[in-house]
């Protein structure tokens, strides 16, 4: 299969998807001395691209051309900068079908999931273009003493900012992180995945015809070590999307040089439909919320907990609904799921339904490997009896597997969703919101979609999202999804006298009027 091709430059053979002078193009401005890799298309498994690679002294390259770019970045007006991304949202919009193709020939998915990733960024450059700046903007506050010192806020860019991301979506998370962080004044060292560089090159070539300076996003391309942690070993704050395993490596590396970093990480997520849910509503949505990129998504359900009294009615629809879905690998729209990224999550997906089966659970619907689709396609696929002897129980499967779980009430919905060491995403079906919001409140989770899976919370920009417990450290979007990519300074500045160099008080006296000043200032309520 795959490698039996050793060139698909040369190789008659090589039915390679992607021309492979497009690939040297997008790939001109890369600072890479190492050993070439070749990327496979889920889609076939045939090759896709021979890609170069940065060493980790193509890494520190890259980081000080990046930092030079970063320094005439700086004094852009923040205006000038959110008018790019205002930019940027009309030509991805604009040139969405080339995106597609790369994002399903990357990925493998079906072409609406990767509609999501185009829709996504046309969000978060609207989001921070209208927003961002006074998220930025200097704030004033009161200073020690009223009148006298006059204190603001400003955030600095941090620098050089380095974003690691993974496969599964290659457009999204390449891109919509760097974006707060250019705003913010920031350079970018952005190492895609091996499986999503083509999609990121296209992503940052669009970058740089929206109007960012050619040198200041550089994609360095390689695997996860060397090339991955270089860039953690070398920037200024790092942003990790990819399981908790490597974020833990992640957070140690940036710890030890005391740099930040944002961890958005793995998940067990629970999808709740309570006893009062609108079924109508609720079987097309638990659909997606299970199986939208074949599940391939850190924030797709893989515990579906039904209550019991409605149980029985909502999975007879929602099995029919699941036996329905549609599955290609082609570049159309007429697909309802495609195809699992490579060898290595189809092993892990069928493991996961393998050691269920064998140790007592039932398949409720699918549960094959569909060859006859592509060779990594596996069926949406739903369990039933699965016990924490089996490892879909807690582990995250990362594919098209959810498991049934009938519960009594609203309570022991509750203990299961958040019986996991992961805290990333729920989702509650509910005709009563009032209700959904206060099971919300309990459930312990970064984001909560209320009648919905996970685009509500994904696609609510203003509001941050990101992974409680073993999910991750700090926030994407929202205020908190910029300033994670600056340095709070404080600038205050001392009018008339100086603070303890008062004339005609010393010692007890300035103690004394030291005293009597904190005092009027509680009793005038300042804060
Ligand atoms: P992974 O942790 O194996 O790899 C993630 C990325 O990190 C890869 O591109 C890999 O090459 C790179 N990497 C590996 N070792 C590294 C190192 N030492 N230093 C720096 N980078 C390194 O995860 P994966 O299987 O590729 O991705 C799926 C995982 O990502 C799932 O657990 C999923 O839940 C998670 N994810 C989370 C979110 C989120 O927003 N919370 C989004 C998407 C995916």
């Amino acid at each position: 299969m795959p490698d039996v091709i050793a060139d698909p430059e040369t190789d008659p053979r090589a039915t390679y998807a992607v021309d492979p002078a497009r690939v040297r193009a997008l790939t001109a401005g890369v600072v890479a001395s190492g050993e070439p890799m070749t990327t496979h298309t889920p889609m076939t498994g045939a090759p896709l691209a021979v890609l170069p690679t940065s060493t980790a002294a193509d890494v520190g390259v890259a980081v000080d051309r990046a930092r030079a770019a970063q320094r005439r970045w700086a004094s852009v007006p923040v205006e000038r900068r959110a008018r790019i991304l205002l930019h940027l949202h009309d030509l991805v919009l604009e040139r969405q079908g080339e995106l597609l193709d790369l994002v399903q020939l990357e990925s493998g998915k079906a072409r609406s999931h990767a509609f999501e990733e185009v829709a996504d960024v046309a969000i978060v450059c609207r989001y921070y273009a209208r927003r961002g700046p006074g998220h930025l903007a200097p704030e004033r506050h009161l200073g020690v003493f009223p009148l006298l010192t006059r204190s603001t806020e400003h955030h600095r860019p941090k620098g050089v900012v380095g974003i690691v991301s993974p496969w599964n979506y290659p457009l999204s998370l390449a891109v919509t992180d760097a974006l707060p962080a250019l705003l913010a004044g920031n350079a970018v060292v952005l190492r895609p995945d091996p499986q999503g560089s083509l999609t990121a090159l296209a992503a940052v070539r669009l970058l740089v015809e929206a109007g960012v300076p050619d040198d200041l996003v550089q994609v360095v391309l390689g695997p996860g070590d060397p090339t991955g942690a270089a860039v953690v070993e070398r920037t200024d704050y790092v942003c990790f999307t990819g399981s908790t395993a490597t974020g833990r490596t992640v957070a140690a590396a940036a710890g030890r040089r005391l740099v930040g970093a944002s961890l958005e990480l793995g998940g067990k997520n629970t999808v709740y439909v309570a006893d009062d849910a609108d079924l109508r509503r609720a079987v097309p949505g638990v659909l997606r919320a299970c199986f939208a990129s074949a599940g391939q998504l850190c924030v797709s359900a893989e515990r579906l907990v039904v209550h019991e009294a409605v149980a029985d009615a909502f999975l007879e629809r929602f099995l029919d609904a699941v036996r329905a879905v549609r599955l290609s690998t082609g570049l159309h729209w007429d697909a309802d799921m495609g195809s699992l990224v490579g060898p290595a999550q189809l092993e892990r997906v069928l493991g996961h339904v393998e050691d269920a089966v064998a140790k007592g659970a039932t398949v409720l619907a699918g549960g094959r490997a569909r060859p006859d689709v592509g060779p990594f396609v596996v069926e949406p696929t739903v369990l039933a009896g699965v016990t924490s002897a089996m490892a879909c129980r807690d582990e995250e499967t990362f594919g098209p597997v959810v498991a049934v779980y009938r519960v009594p009430s609203d309570d022991a919905a509750v203990a299961l969703a958040n019986d996991t060491e992961y805290g990333l995403n729920a989702s509650v079906w509910t005709r009563d919101t009032a209700r959904g919001r206060s099971l919300a409140a309990r459930i312990s989770a970064g984001t909560v979609n209320v009648n919905e899976g996970y685009a509500a919370a994904w696609g609510s920009i203003g509001s941050p999202m990101g992974g409680m417990k073993a999910s991750g450290l700090g926030r994407r979007h929202g205020r908190e999804g910029v300033l994670k990519y600056t340095e709070a300074q404080n600038v205050s500045v001392q009018g008339l006298v100086n603070i303890a160099d008062v004339p005609g008080l010393q010692g007890a006296s300035y103690a004394r009027a030291l005293t009597g000043a904190l005092r009027a200032m509680r009793a005038a309520r300042l804060p």
